[in-house]
């Protein structure tokens, strides 16, 4: 073992090198796209998953955009 100790969520997950997603150590072959063949198939799998990555990330900015709307709402009434 070497670096910083990795969260326990992340430690019994490992990445899918065919497609990216994070899948439990324990399993032999990747769930995700175990069924899916190579080529134009796998590639719209993955573009699908950026996508969903992308989503997930606006999403985490809209919510951290509200916490600052509502710090400030709180200051400003408390100043009031
Ligand atoms: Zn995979």
């Amino acid at each position: 073992m070497k670096g910083m100790p990795l969260p326990v969520k992340i430690r019994f997950t490992k990445k899918c090198q065919r497609c990216m997603r994070s899948f439990p150590h324990l399993a032999r072959a990747c769930p995700h796209c175990r069924d899916i063949t190579d080529g134009a198939e796998l590639e719209a799998f993955i573009q699908c998953y950026q996508q969903e990555l992308a989503e997930s990330r606006g999403l985490g900015n809209i919510f951290l955009f509200l916490a600052a709307l509502l710090l400030l709402a709180l200051l400003v009434m408390s100043v009031t």
